[in-house]
């Protein structure tokens, strides 16, 4: 819903700027609608993700990091950053953790 919106209003700026005159009232109109959007709240998206911050978790011998609850982590289970994880692990395929 939200990628349809913003299609919409990509194609909206497009036609602003090819007609002057149409111009105001579109921008504004189109301006209204991304307000909106803006309100609604994204999701959590892979530019949002704090590495630093953001919990994986990597076993005694696996190398691969993965998310809570992946049927990996059954039999050892270290908690730690995706900062340092992605240093020396890779992403698991199965839970895929953010790269
Ligand atoms: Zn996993």
């Amino acid at each position: 819903m939200n990628k349809l919106l913003l299609a919409f209003i990509a194609s909206v700026f497009l036609l602003a700027t090819t007609s002057a005159q149409a111009a105001t009232a579109v921008t504004g109109f189109a301006g209204s609608l991304a307000a909106q959007v803006m309100q609604q709240g994204q999701p959590l998206s892979e530019r949002e993700i704090d590495p630093k911050t953001y919990v994986v978790y990597v076993t005694k011998t696996g190398k691969k990091y993965h998310m809570d609850g992946c049927q990996y982590l059954r039999k050892s289970k270290i908690k730690t950053t995706l900062a340092d994880a992605r240093k020396a692990y890779e992403p698991c395929k199965v839970c895929k953790p953010p790269k």
